[in-house]
């Protein structure tokens, strides 16, 4: 793991949400997005002084989401280089136009294309990390809006309805919501199709985390995981929607399974794309 997300200010109160409860730091982050209480929450902004929760740079004013102007430019579009033609694994090359990488040409995926928005680091990584483990959902939305514009500038124009990959029920319980799903709706109303509820693509199974897994582990620890409503999919091209990409086994074996109940094709998109899958910390666990 890299360093923590969010170190605790010198000063105690510095940040609102610090001093809170959880329930209390729910309300006034939520508060933030209802233009009612948007004033209010200004007024308070002024006695608590907020800190972008990406780079703990002071806020001067209380923004839509707490996250500077210079995090939001530091999470990036992948840079306009050759990326693999299938999987869209970006290879740092200029000038090579069709392209394939190994690992398409051994294991073809049973999706037909996967995109991202960005590369797993620096302040997407954060963003991702606020969206999924610190309950920052309106996150859900500016992040949501970029995989719906990299949708709109790639191949996806011939999808049907949008998927979003599934947590296990027991997580999902947990957390209260899937953070795929939050995109994935995003994504739906921007190109104006239909979300596919969690009855359509789930888990039929848990799966170890692919923490530490190779590539051949990953497939095989998520291989049958996922069960797909044929009436939900049937000749239908689905997008479908992670957050975050590492080998590509968790949207292959989900592509699989909308297959096999009679999907035409599959598309993915996810918010961000790591560079080498087994050699940084992006092996977190599959949530
Ligand atoms: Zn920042
Ligand atoms: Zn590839």
């Amino acid at each position: 793991m890299g360093a923590p997300l969010h170190p605790v200010p010198g000063k105690a109160g510095r940040r609102l949400g610090l001093i809170l409860p959880q329930p209390a730091r729910r309300w006034y982050e939520a508060t933030l997005f209802k233009p009612t209480w948007r004033a209010a929450a200004d007024l308070l902004g002024l006695f608590f002084p907020s800190r972008c929760r990406v780079c703990q740079t002071p806020l001067h004013a209380v923004a839509r989401l707490p996250i500077c102007a210079r995090c939001w430019l530091d999470a990036a579009p992948i840079a306009d280089h050759a990326q693999c033609n299938v999987c869209g694994l970006p290879t740092g090359l200029r000038g090579v136009e069709v392209f394939q990488c190994q690992q398409c040409i051994a294991h073809p995926p049973r999706f037909a294309l996967a995109r991202s928005y960005g590369e797993y680091g620096g302040a997407l990584r954060s963003m991702i990390h606020l969206l999924k483990y610190d309950e920052m959902i309106p996150l859900a939305s500016p992040l949501g809006e970029r995989l719906a514009s990299v949708a709109r500038a790639g191949d996806f124009g011939t999808c049907d309805a949008v998927a979003a990959v599934p947590l296990e029920s027991s997580r999902r319980r947990a957390r209260g919501y899937n953070q795929a799903e939050l995109l994935a709706k995003v994504v739906a109303r921007r190109m104006t199709l239909p979300l596919l509820d969690a009855s359509a693509l789930r888990r039929t199974r848990a799966t170890t985390s692919q923490a530490g897994l190779t590539r051949a582990q990953r497939r095989e620890n998520v291989r049958g995981a996922f069960e797909a409503q044929s009436k939900a999919v049937k000749d239908r091209v689905i997008l479908l929607i992670d957050d975050v990409m590492t080998t590509g086994a968790t949207l292959d074996a989900c592509a699989a399974a909308l297959r096999n109940a009679g999907a035409t094709r599959v598309l993915c998109l996810s918010v961000a794309r790591t560079p080498e899958p087994e050699l940084n910390d992006a092996n977190e666990p599959r949530q």
